[in-house]
């Protein structure tokens, strides 16, 4: 299963100076988040490699669930 990393915002996604407030994990082209949260279609997209680099605010519900799934 394909994972990669999509992000909440404070404001709409539409507002140029939208700030990321979180990134979920979904499954490949979801909008869903494994922790039941829905996104925005036009939110960023980042690699699930960069989960785990301590660099970037991760949902913590999605990460335990993301940890079940990997390998
Ligand atoms: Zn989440």
């Amino acid at each position: 299963m394909e994972h990669e990393l999509r992000a909440e915002y404070d404001d709409s996604p539409q507002t140029s100076d939208a700030r990321v407030k979180i990134w979920h994990v979904v499954r490949q082209d979801a909008l869903t988040a494994m922790c039941g949260r829905d996104l925005e279609p036009g939110s960023a997209e980042r690699s699930i490699d960069d989960w785990g680099t301590g660099t970037l605010p991760i949902c913590h519900s999605c990460g335990a669930l993301y940890l079940r799934e990997s390998p």
